[in-house]
């Protein structure tokens, strides 16, 4: 039996109707949108767990923060807010606000990275990879091989492997590798951890040869909550204090504030030094507005300074969690695939596992995509060769990622673990139809630009 998952902590203030199109409509939005998650109109989607970035509820104290919104173009009290919010809770001195997490890595790859450099991450999430090869870099995974084994039960299958972050260094040379950047958690491999152990001797390892630590960390209060749960020698701390803790352990961040910190728009770069903070703002201005703005409204900044207070709470965070968890395990008892431990902000399922007989190179991540959607309106991504596939541009030889996922991103304090049960249900129907999806996808159009073709390709089902 799945454990009990606690009652949300909030109640219900405002609705917004959610209705489940019939079938044929769904067929409709299906062609409309070229096979394609991303092409689909949300009002035809019942459960919309595409994301969970920007698509959570605001508390009253957010809406209410809004109106304080101060719009002067420089200096903004609304900026002081988001500062004073950013040193508080995450200890940092520069602040940086920009319109999103892309944004923040467009400044940062922008301005510290050149042709040629050589990134090590544990893995980068597709935007962040996307702008490693917009700058003419390229990144090493350095994640610990567990985070490929969809059974193994390591609390932090997020970690990077010493032996292969040092490796990477002795081979590409410190000149070349202008920071290490950590994402936590980690998205890619299935919004797993990083302990604040392996944090830590990151770190040191990064101060040897003296390169920068950056954290990718729109999670981060997610991943303080799973060391609070599972490193013991931090069991004592709050998550906030771990989240400090965690912060102490890098030079500077990247956050997607559309995650953990609860806003619907909205990023930020924080850092630790002056120089560092003033190589940066010339882009901010080029690229996202002053750089006491970024790109956002002034309430825009107030409603994100209450939202990096509140995405500590415990409570918010422990039922967050085990909410994800809940579908996670209704899903496994039921057969389903998925990949353990049950991540912080998403389900991830084993495509290929659960549909084994469709080829990577046919794309079965993104034909459980349209499947899940067809059987119940439910729209989630494929995280798998159509996201994360090379293609060699001389032979056109493919080589497909190791991992080829179906991601379930749960927003946060919108849906209801009745929503959770829904999903459950309408996931297990198609699993038990598996053998009898005999199709592929192909890619009728592809966007010009590397590493963005599972955002606007155009599919077409083919037989297998
Ligand atoms: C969402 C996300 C980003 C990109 O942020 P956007 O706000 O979507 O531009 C970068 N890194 C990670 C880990 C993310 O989850």
């Amino acid at each position: 039996m799945a454990g009990k998952v606690p009652p949300e902590p909030f109640r219900i203030k405002m609705v917004e109707p959610v209705h489940v199109p019939g079938a044929e409509d769904r067929e409709k939005a299906l062609k409309a949108g070229h096979f394609n998650m991303f092409g689909l109109r949300a009002a035809d989607v019942y459960i919309d767990l595409l994301t969970d970035s920007g698509t959570g509820a605001m508390s009253k104290q957010q809406w209410a923060a809004i109106m304080m919104g101060d719009e002067a173009y420089a200096g903004a009290d609304s900026f002081y807010s988001l500062k004073k919010s950013v040193k508080d809770v995450l200890g940092f001195d520069y602040t940086i606000p920009v319109h999103q997490g892309r944004a923040a890595e467009n400044v940062v790859f922008g301005s510290l990275v050149k042709e040629g450099d050589v990134i090590p991450f544990n893995m980068p999430f597709d935007t962040t990879r996307g702008h490693v090869f917009n700058v003419g870099a390229s990144s090493v995974d350095c994640v610990i091989d567990e985070a490929f084994d969809r059974e193994n039960l390591h609390p932090f299958k997020g970690n990077v492997d010493l032996k292969k972050l040092e490796k990477t260094i002795a081979r590409y040379g410190k000149d070349r590798i202008p920071f290490i950047m950590v994402t936590i958690t980690n998205n890619s491999g299935g919004g797993q951890p990083v302990s604040l152990q392996n944090l830590r001797d990151v770190s040191a390892a990064a101060k040897k040869h003296a390169i920068p630590l950056l954290l990718d960390a729109a999670r981060m209060a997610e991943n303080a909550w799973f060391i609070k749960h599972r490193e013991k020698e931090f069991a004592d701390l709050s998550v906030g204090e771990i989240l400090k803790e965690t912060m102490n352990t890098a030079d500077a961040i990247t956050v997607s504030c559309k995650k953990d910190p609860l806003v619907n728009i909205g990023g930020l770069i924080a850092c630790r030094t002056e120089e560092m903070y003033y190589k940066l703002t010339p882009r901010v201005i080029l690229f996202e507005g002053f750089a006491t703005y970024g790109g956002l409204a002034g309430r825009d900044l107030e409603a994100l300074a209450v939202g990096l207070r509140e995405m500590v709470n415990e409570e918010h965070l422990t039922h967050r969690i085990a909410q994800v968890r809940y579908l996670g395990e209704l899903l496994s008892e039921g057969g389903v695939p998925c990949i353990h431990p049950i991540g912080g902000h998403a389900v991830f399922i084993d495509a290929g596992a659960f549909l084994p007989h469709i080829p990577q190179g046919s794309y079965p991540a993104d034909v459980l995509s349209v499947e899940i959607y067809r059987e119940g309106a439910i729209r989630g991504i494929g995280l798998g060769a159509l996201a994360f596939e090379n293609v060699d541009e001389k032979t056109g030889e493919r080589t497909f990622p190791k991992l080829e996922l179906y991601r379930l991103a749960i927003n946060r304090r919108t849906y209801t673990n009745s929503h959770m049960e829904y999903v459950a249900e309408t996931i297990l129907d198609v699993y038990k139809r598996r053998e009898s999806i005999n199709y592929g996808l192909k890619v009728t159009y592809e966007p010009p630009v590397k590493g963005l073709k599972h955002f606007l390709a155009h599919l077409e089902p083919v037989k297998l």
